[in-house]
């Protein structure tokens, strides 16, 4: 039999130079390790209450925490869930359990009961740090499972308060060794298929995707210590924690948190702090360019803004360049597997790059990119569209407890397959066309079809269930429902909303509810979600 001969692989690297990355540090120590260089300089500020932590404060606090966890019996490699929305505590808590060699598994706190319990299961979390507000979520799971609850603002009964922590002493804290491939973040995410998944995220990981950012001559996340960042998106997700804390703490950037996004509060801390480099998401970059009040507020400091998460659409990209006379505007590209980093916009490192509208950056330092043929599984040359590929330290180790899952996602030569159609074009720009697998996104958050599937299919009335992406102005994305009635029922597009509304944070509701006879589906069963997609592009079904 001829063997067929083996492809030369066509793999893409970043223009800048590879960078010199301590990965052998914990992530902690990784990212205090110019300490000495901006101690007194404010680290965090409270955008809510002005509350300023400078580095040698946050240090502090955390190691604090950090002996506060030993203290209450959390163990190295244990696993502490963070169920807050974003304030300085959770980088204190996220930081202490990095100093204890602990994981934190990060959750909405605005997702349902069911939801948040699901994933302290999954992850088998023995501590929740949460505020009062959401402790009803999980006290009774927590009770019976003794797991411990933190509030950050009371102690409810049966609730600690975080205080004991950060008053504990740091030097009780035993010093522990911790390996590279230990893991310290455990986000959720659905991956190309399936339901959600724990991300394993190692220090050695998130330090390499952090110094691919910002470390070394030419970073391509151009940012240092007279910088200030704005913090508004969500902490949980691995694109703020990672891109926007991490970075920001590595390279000596003043933080200012903001808890929710809120237009007019929004422009009133950029013009009061003069914030320098703006993070976002489409939805806030839609908003920056439709809402007539930004004209009143002087947004000149601002001189980096990057979107990610979600694509941009070049309108939308060249509307809000107008806004922000003295910033470069582009685009990074991430994936939670990812570690998330995979691209960012060239135009962001100091030597002059041209910024490519629409484009998602060129692929980050030390790391190697492919673009693959979902048929054949060959690699493809440039301004060809197909499966965008990423090899290199920063990527996960995989999915907790499920191996299978991780075997179709990183493959055995260490490529990570993102689901996402892209080509890179003759000047390393890569481009985002489509999306293989069946995540659906609105407005940057992730909704799993088959975690909505599963709930749809335990309606008496539903025999069959189907859920995509449409297209939504706002959004970007919401998840419709393509529904088989069994015989015999009457159910209506609106019960079958509120059936799920009950179940599902607000950004998982089905948006609408088409009837059919079947599901497209292949000979082995698989849901044919290209022919669902389809059928919603050539107009709403009726
Ligand atoms: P997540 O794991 O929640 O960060 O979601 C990752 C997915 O978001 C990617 O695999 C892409 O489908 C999408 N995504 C992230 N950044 C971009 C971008 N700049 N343009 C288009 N899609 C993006």
């Amino acid at each position: 039999m001829a063997i067929k001969p083996k492809q030369e692989e066509i793999i893409f690297r970043s223009r800048l130079p590879d960078i010199y990355i301590p990965k052998h540090l914990p992530l902690h120590k990784y990212c205090f390790e110019d300490l000495p260089k901006f101690r007194t300089r404010a680290c965090l500020i409270n955008g809510g209450t002005d509350e300023i932590y400078t580095f040698e404060e946050v240090e502090l606090v955390s190691r604090r925490v950090a002996s506060g966890l030993n203290k209450l019996g959390i163990q190295q490699g244990e696993t502490i869930m963070i169920l807050l929305p974003n304030s300085p505590e959770f980088v204190f808590a996220f930081l202490g359990a990095s100093f204890r060699g602990a994981v934190s598994t990060m959750a909405n706190p605005f997702f349902t009961s069911t939801e948040v319990i699901k994933q302290v299961k999954a992850s088998n979390a023995k501590l929740i740090i949460t505020q009062a507000c959401y402790v009803e979520k999980v006290k009774d799971y927590a009770c019976q499972n003794s797991v411990k609850i933190i509030c950050i603002d009371s102690a409810p009964e049966g609730c600690t308060h975080f205080s004991e922590l950060t008053k504990a002493d740091e030097n009780e804290m035993p010093e522990v060794e911790i390996s590279p491939d230990d893991v310290v973040a455990l986000p959720y995410s659905s991956g190309t298929t399936g339901l959600p998944k724990g991300v394993m995220l190692t220090h050695k990981g998130l330090v390499t995707s952090v110094a691919q950012q910002v470390d070394g001559d030419n970073p391509n996340f151009y940012i240092h210590n007279n910088d200030v960042m704005m913090c508004v998106l969500p902490l949980f997700h691995i694109y703020s924690l990672n891109s926007i804390l991490l970075c920001g703490l590595r390279a000596g950037t003043t933080i200012l948190i903001m808890q929710k996004f809120d237009i007019v509060p929004f422009l009133e801390l950029i013009q009061k702090y003069k914030v320098t480099i703006g993070a976002f998401v489409p939805p806030i970059v839609l908003a920056i360019a439709k809402s007539p009040v930004v004209d009143n507020y002087d947004l000149s400091s601002v001189k980096t803004v990057m979107s990610g998460a979600a694509p941009l659409g070049k309108e939308l990209e060249d509307a809000v360049r107008a806004k922000f006379p003295n910033a470069k505007l582009g685009q990074g590209y991430g994936m939670t597997e990812a570690g998330p980093v995979l691209a960012m916009c060239l135009a962001f490192a100091k030597e002059p790059f041209e910024i490519k509208s629409g484009g998602c950056g060129s692929v980050v330092r030390n790391a190697e990119m492919k673009i693959v043929d979902p048929e054949t599984g060959f690699s493809l040359p440039r301004n060809q569209p197909g499966e965008i590929c990423i090899r290199g330290d920063q990527i996960m180790k995989g999915y907790l407890n499920d191996p299978e899952a991780t075997e179709r996602t990183i493959d055995k030569e260490g490529w990570l397959h993102t689901g996402d159609i892209g080509y890179i074009d003759d000047d390393d720009e890569l481009f985002i066309v489509d999306r293989l697998k069946e995540l659906i996104k609105y407005k940057g958050f992730q909704v799993a079809p088959a975690e909505l599937e599963a709930l749809l299919l335990t309606h008496p009335s539903i025999s069959d269930a189907a859920v995509v992406p449409m297209k939504n102005e706002a959004a970007g994305e919401v998840p419709v429902a393509f529904i088989v009635k069994t015989s015999e029922t009457n159910i209506t597009e609106d019960e079958i909303k509120q059936f799920i509304s009950k179940q599902v944070i607000f950004y998982k509701r089905i948006n609408r509810v088409f009837f059919v006879d079947a599901i497209p589906k292949s000979p082995s069963g698989k849901i044919l979600r290209k022919d669902l997609r389809a059928r919603l592009a050539a107009g709403v079904p009726k």
